[in-house]
């Protein structure tokens, strides 16, 4: 430990071009970066004020041997690295995920492990599906827990923040040692950065009706957004843009898409009433929650599975409303056989969420909403690697892989690589070779375990022998 009141030190290592300086930017802020940045001098290291959310500290980089790749090379790393190790409170490891896990990045992780100051491993141009993917190499260093990080786009940024305050929390580092007797921080302002927010309550929350014509999209978009305000219309007074409704359920903002209401305007001109795919796949594409509204009375058909297949193949949250349930005769029985009729063709999710309404009298309507956000939060569900992999190994102990042309199929490590729907990688030996059952039984078992129930998770295979 370094600091005991004076500020905290942050120092950032990794090998050249994972994007130490990227983040030493963003951390800083641009300008005072830029008066450190003089070119022809030679520096091993620079240092700046930091930020983030309300943590302050100073931050190094250890910038110095990205000019000279040479035998020298390995020597001088390990001296800087040592000295930052020794300098910082915490120290931010970075690795290009990109680029993957090299040999370098391993030379560092042997020398990192062996700290007794708190190592947060990032993976730092985590963004996009490729590099996504590369992060979940992070295991490969043994530091733990991996943050996804781009430093360029500033995501994962609050994931950071909360890994720093947990690595000093748990060696009993005060992260606010200059707000003096400020013990759990219940003044400080709440973090709230730019990128990346998990589930922000301020943000709205968007949210599609769909359902073949007839359903009841519109009586029961009225219904919500409450009889004064009819959206047949463009009428004044009303903001809202060409998809959707501004509109707030329990002071959580919303944005209601209106498939319906689209429809209507078009209805003037043509009596003729077909779904329109294309404001449906517009309206999923919007969303993050999707209702898909079903008529109870006609029961479920193929244009309404067509519907809840697109939703899910977009990854969205996909929650079923029966409507017309004023005019259903026996509840039970009807009940039973539509959640049967559910499971059995929708079989890539099980247990999406049903709830039953009645645009026309309101019943139900107040368990509408709760289910969206319920859904909502699985949809953001993030579960982390250590719980995972207890959670794989009982798994493939109870029921082993099977083995595939007289070789045992191995799952060997499982990561969350991102949230929105919920998708894991899976590294195994031979992954062209699982079969689809066992894929499913994985799959089943995590959304059971970790309450992801209805939500598309999404499960990537990766070849690790
Ligand atoms: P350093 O050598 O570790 O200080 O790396 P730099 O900060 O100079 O970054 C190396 C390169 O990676 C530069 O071209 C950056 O623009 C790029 N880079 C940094 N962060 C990111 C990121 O989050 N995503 C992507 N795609 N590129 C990044
Ligand atoms: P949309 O085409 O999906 O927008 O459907 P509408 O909202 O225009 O409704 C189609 C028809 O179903 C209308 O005649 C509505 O009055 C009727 N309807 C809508 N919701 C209910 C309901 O909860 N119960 C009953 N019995 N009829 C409904």
């Amino acid at each position: 430990m370094v600091s005991e009141h004076a500020k905290l030190r942050v120092a950032i290592v990794g090998r050249p071009n994972v994007g130490k300086s990227t983040l030493f930017n963003r951390l800083v802020g641009k300008k005072l970066a830029l008066v450190d940045d003089t070119p022809g001098v030679t520096r091993d290291r620079r240092e700046g004020d930091g930020r983030l959310g309300d943590l302050n500290f100073s931050v190094f980089d250890t910038a110095g041997f990205e000019d000279v790749i040479d035998n020298s090379m390995e020597g001088r790393m390990r001296r800087q690295t040592e000295r930052a190790i020794a300098d910082s409170d915490v120290v931010l490891f970075l690795f290009d995920a990109r680029a993957g896990v090299t040999p370098l990045d391993l030379a560092f992780s042997r020398l990192l492990r062996k700290s007794e100051t708190p190592i947060v491993l990032c993976a730092n141009k985590a963004e996009g599906k490729e590099g996504q993917i590369g992060a979940a190499g992070a295991w490969e260093l043994g530091l733990g827990e991996c943050v996804n990080l781009s430093a360029e786009h500033g995501d994962g940024m609050l994931d950071l923040y909360e890994t720093i305050v947990d690595r000093l929390k748990a060696r009993g580092i005060n992260p606010w040692p200059d707000e003096a007797g400020d013990e759990d921080g219940e003044a400080a302002e709440p973090f709230d950065p730019d990128v990346e927010v998990v589930e922000d309550p301020q943000k709205p929350l968007r949210v599609a009706v769909v359902g073949r014509p007839n359903v009841g999209k519109s009586s029961l978009i009225n219904r919500l957004l409450g009889e004064d305000r009819m959206i047949t219309g463009p009428e004044a007074g009303l903001t809202r843009d060409s998809i959707s409704v501004p509109w707030a359920w329990q002071g959580r903002p919303i944005k209601l898409f209106d498939t319906a209401g689209l429809r209507k305007k078009a209805r003037v001109e043509s009596k003729l009433e077909k779904l329109s795919a294309g404001d449906t796949i517009r309206a999923v594409k919007f969303a993050e929650v999707v209702i898909l509204l079903i008529d109870a009375v006609q029961g479920i058909d193929r244009q309404d599975l067509i519907i809840a297949d697109r939703a899910l193949y977009e990854g969205r949250a996909l929650i079923v409303a029966f409507n017309k349930w004023d005019a259903v005769a026996d509840h039970n029985k009807t009940l039973v056989d539509l959640k049967e009729k559910l499971e059995i063709h929708l079989p890539q999710v099980k247990g999406v969420p049903v709830v039953t309404v009645s645009a026309r009298t309101g019943r139900g309507l107040d368990k509408l909403m709760p289910a969206a956000l319920t859904a909502y939060t699985k949809w953001n569900r993030r579960v982390p690697t250590a719980k995972l992999n207890r959670w794989l190994s009982e798994a493939t102990e109870r029921h082993p892989a099977p083995a595939v042309g007289g070789r045992r199929l191995r799952p060997r490590y499982m990561t969350q690589v991102k949230a929105r729907p919920p998708t894991f990688a899976l590294f195994m030996n031979r992954p062209g070779e699982l079969p689809e059952s066992y894929n499913r039984y994985l799959m089943n078992g995590l959304r059971e375990v970790f309450d992801m129930e209805g939500v598309p998770v999404r499960l990537i295979l990766r070849k690790n022998e």
